[in-house]
């Protein structure tokens, strides 16, 4: 059970002090407060965590500094969507709107290879009128021979070109938690030029200690990838981690289940899952179509799967795409066939468009249908 306080409740006076010392007396129940700092208000929600059905919502509802009470009736007790549960679905950053309600497209380089291809991609969204990004220093590959990043070395650059081209938000993988370090301290010896998205990948889904680690933190948001193999339950589960420790800002990530059905796809393609997640959490809801697919194979019609299966999954309401481009695919050191061409980005920033047309023409269909 949540019970969500008073906007602004004063942790000092007699009515927090009594709820506490109330709720602190109930039997087989723990208590954990989180604190939510919005630009204008600061929000407070107790957990009741334990033996919670014996409680009656109607009296906890009547108690002092009680706005409103949510029973928990689903598992993912803080990202979840609970019944009654009017809790909000989205958050900023940088001056960036993340919900389900909206969609952000973060096209970018998979790896940092050099500043020039940096500074070619970034310009090129520069002129698209994009504000994200997606630029990978830390990468975790299948083989220990193959290319890693180039790690804290491509990061003074890297954020100083997005500030040059005015990104505000670029969506980078850690794989150990010293790089949340490393992306803060570059942060701070250039200036904060533009602000970072940790993301978590795919093989990192269930590394607990990294997902405690970087739920701690709330400077960032983090991007958890659904893990390939794993049920989504797990993976659910996972971005529960990050919040439970108290970083709230996750966005949950569709790229593909690993299956030995995989061909013609790398991964096999799930973004079907879109609507469940939202319906299931609060959580916006990203799909990784080139991490999916794998390839730049098109239809008769000249279609590329990669705009297809990004199209389907932005008709049934994506929140945020996040996509390999790179200026020259023939150099890139990680994941070049799957690449997109900076020619491309206009035209799948297009076509990006017209599907969220017919996903809002959707959603308008449905309110004007009887309940
Ligand atoms: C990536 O986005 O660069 C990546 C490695 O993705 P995933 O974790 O989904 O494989
Ligand atoms: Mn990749």
């Amino acid at each position: 059970m949540i019970l969500i306080l008073e906007s602004d409740i004063d942790k000092q006076g007699p009515k927090y002090l009594s709820l506490i010392d109330y709720l602190s007396k109930l039997p087989a129940i723990q208590i954990r407060t989180h604190e939510e700092h919005g630009t204008q208000q600061v929000l407070t929600e107790i957990y009741l965590v334990g033996d919670t059905g014996a409680l009656v919502t109607d009296d906890m509802q009547a108690l002092p500094g009680v706005e409103r009470v949510v029973r928990i009736s689903r598992e993912y007790r803080v990202l979840g969507r609970h019944k009654d549960d009017k809790r909000s679905t989205h958050f900023e950053y940088n001056g960036v709107l993340f919900s389900q309600d909206n969609l952000n497209v973060f096209a970018g380089l998979c790896a940092v290879d050099n500043p020039e291809h940096v500074e070619m991609m970034l310009r090129a969204l520069r002129d698209n009128s994009q504000v994200c990004t997606r630029m990978g220093a830390y990468k975790p590959r299948s083989s220990p021979y193959a290319f890693q990043g180039h790690g804290k070395a491509c990061l003074p650059y890297t954020f100083e070109l997005a500030g040059k081209y005015g990104i505000k938000v670029i969506a980078m993988e850690v794989t150990h938690e010293s790089h949340v370090d490393e992306i803060r301290n570059a942060l701070d010896t250039t200036g904060s030029p533009t602000g970072v998205m940790l993301q978590i990948g795919t093989r990192n889904t269930q590394n607990f200690e990294l997902l405690k680690a970087v739920g701690r933190q709330n400077e960032f948001p983090v991007l958890l990838k659904r893990g390939f193999g794993i049920t989504l339950h797990e993976s659910l589960n996972a971005s529960e981690y990050l919040a439970s420790e108290g970083n709230r800002k996750v966005i949950f990530g569709l790229r593909g289940m690993k299956t030995h059905h995989d061909d013609p796809h790398r991964n096999f393609v799930d973004f079907a899952l879109v609507p469940a997640i939202k319906r299931l959490t609060r959580m916006p809801v990203c799909i990784d179509p080139s991490h999916s697919v794998g390839n730049r194979d098109r239809d008769p019609d000249g279609i590329l799967d990669l705009f297809h299966v990004t199209a389907q999954a932005v008709v049934a309401g994506a929140n945020m795409i996040l996509v390999d481009f790179h200026p020259a695919p023939r150099q890139a050191l990680v994941d070049g066939p799957q690449a997109l061409l900076l020619a491309e980005l206009p035209y799948f920033l297009e076509d990006v468009r017209i599907a969220r047309g017919a996903y809002e023409a959707r959603k308008k269909l449905r309110r004007d249908q009887p309940a």
